[in-house]
């Protein structure tokens, strides 16, 4: 492989809860897998966040020479509304209230959180598998997980067998939990009449007559249990065992417990390397949760129509004070932190622009390399240290202060040669752009008058398609001028856009 950049990295690694320096198994590839969304409802800020912690370290791993090869699931059958073994199926509930197909409610959700990646600068991953697309896979690890002893078929549903598996593996490593702390505090679930431990958990569910989404299987029609699906897709595309697998802190128990425990009896290998956990959003202290009420959409954020928004906050300043915080601690939301993030984005977008359009005066007093070489050192020293996003922001901004004591009036950088303005161009365009994943954003509307004629167009093809009742088109249309960054505003006088 090329050089590596400036390593080693060192994350965070969850299951030994320790800080480990990051050493792919086959350099310079790297495997991540994350859990995706389940499709069944419009994306939080909360979940934003996550994607936004995944996104940075996919970004930093490229940005070290890496080749990644990065799995973002999307969730489209199996999680069922209690987040366990019990209740509905989220997409089916959500068709049966939309009076939708299932597959229409999957459509529009994933269509609606493709919108917000984009909106927010989230790269897309590498392979977007969905659980329906895979079901021969996670039947299959089904069969391998019986095979082994490891799995029981009871009434048309297969469980996977927990105390079984723990006399001879450990489970509950990675969230720290004991067998008989658990045992003790499980309480009656749905298929308790048909399980042997209240630890099981289904793998295969059988599905009555009216359940809308199922399929044939050796063990009736059915639907996979929700872990199963990130086993079966993490392996077929990553292998057996692959190097870093994230996702949010809630998804620590059960479901990443239970991934490590199928893959461990499907197939005699632990599946991961490093466990990544990213932390919560969070309102007043509580988790952002749909369940909670406190969850806005990014739509609610950008036109800050909500209960708990002074005002509208553009993407790029909700990405810049996420950044503003370690992926691993707590995020309470705040009006005035994120007055302060817009504040800090624009001081420090301005100077890059300043930068940018800087004329070098030719004659080096040699003080900006020393400065430069400073700045560097500890930035890359900041995000291989567990991705310290706060400290290297921190470090850039002692650098804009540089910047703007160079730069004069006219646009020339004193003290500067060329090749030095083209170094600190190229590290600011880097560290911002590249793995920060900020965006400069445009001004405001109105200011352009053809711009302004088009989107006219698409209000007007938005407003034909409400006519025919064809809802799916008009929100398509309106999720995707969002994904531009034009917010569309519904009033009685007639829709009306402005820039996001
Ligand atoms: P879900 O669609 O509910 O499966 O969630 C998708 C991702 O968002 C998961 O990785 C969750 O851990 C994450 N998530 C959910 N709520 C929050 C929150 N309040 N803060 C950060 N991440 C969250
Ligand atoms: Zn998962």
């Amino acid at each position: 492989m090329s050089e590596l950049k400036k390593g080693p990295f060192w994350i965070t690694n969850t299951l030994t809860r320790k800080k480990e320096e990051f050493v792919p198994q086959a350099p310079p590839h790297v495997g991540l897998y994350v859990c995706g969304p389940t499709v069944y409802s419009d994306v939080h800020l909360g979940n934003v966040r996550t994607f936004t912690t995944f996104d940075l370290l996919y970004r930093w791993l490229l940005h070290l020479g890496y080749k990644v090869r990065y799995v973002r699931n999307i969730t489209d059958v199996g999680h069922l509304v209690g987040d366990i073994d019990e209740g509905e199926d989220k997409i089916a509930k959500r068709a049966r209230l939309e009076q939708l197909e299932p597959m229409e409610i999957v459509q529009k959700y994933t269509n609606g959180f493709h919108a917000v990646m984009r909106q927010f600068n989230v790269l897309s991953p590498s392979i977007e598998p969905t659980a329906t697309g895979h079901l021969i896979e996670q039947i299959d690890m089904v069969k391998r997980i019986i095979d082994h002893g490891y799995g029981y078929e009871a009434n048309g549903s297969v469980y996977f067998d927990v105390p079984k598996f723990a006399e001879k593996h450990a489970y509950g490593e990675l969230s720290g939990r004991k067998i008989d702390e658990l045992m003790s505090n499980t309480r009656d679930t749905e298929g308790m009449d048909e399980k042997r431990s209240p630890l099981d958990f289904a793998i295969w569910k059988k599905a009555d007559p009216i359940h809308l989404m199922k399929w044939p299987s050796p063990w009736g029609e059915g639907f996979p249990g929700w872990h199963l699906e990130c086993s079966a897709m993490s392996t077929k595309y990553l292998g057996l065992t692959f190097d870093i697998h994230g996702g949010g802190m809630d998804l620590k128990f059960p479901h990443h417990e239970c991934e490590i425990a199928q893959s461990i009896a499907a197939d005699g290998q632990a599946p991961v390397r490093y466990w990544m956990h990213g932390n919560m959003l969070t309102v007043n202290g509580r988790k952002m949760a749909k369940s909670e009420g406190n969850g806005f959409t990014p739509e609610e954020l950008v036109t800050g129509n909500h209960k708990l928004l002074e005002r509208g906050y553009s993407p790029m300043t909700v990405r810049f004070f996420m950044l503003q915080c370690h992926y691993a601690s707590t995020l309470d939301f705040s009006n005035a932190a994120l007055q302060a993030a817009e504040k800090g984005l624009e001081r420090l977008m301005k100077a890059v622009q300043t930068l940018n359009s800087a004329k070098a005066s030719g004659n080096s007093n040699g003080a900006y390399t020393s400065a430069l070489n400073v700045i560097e050192e500890l930035a890359y020293g900041h995000m291989n240290d567990d991705l310290n996003t706060p400290r290297m922001i921190a470090v850039l901004f002692d650098g804009v202060t540089e910047i703007n004591k160079a730069v004069d009036g006219g646009g020339v950088a004193r003290g500067f040669n060329e090749a030095e303005l083209g170094r600190w161009k190229k590290f600011y365009s880097e560290m911002v752009f590249d793995v920060l994943g900020l965006q400069q954003e445009t001004a405001t509307a109105g200011d352009d008058t053809a711009m302004d004629g088009l989107v006219k167009v698409f209000i007007q093809l938005r407003a034909e398609a409400k006519a025919k009742k064809d809802f799916a088109a008009s929100d398509r249309l309106r999720d995707q001028l969002l994904a531009l960054g034009i917010v569309l505003k519904d009033t009685k006088e007639g829709t009306t856009w402005e820039r996001a």
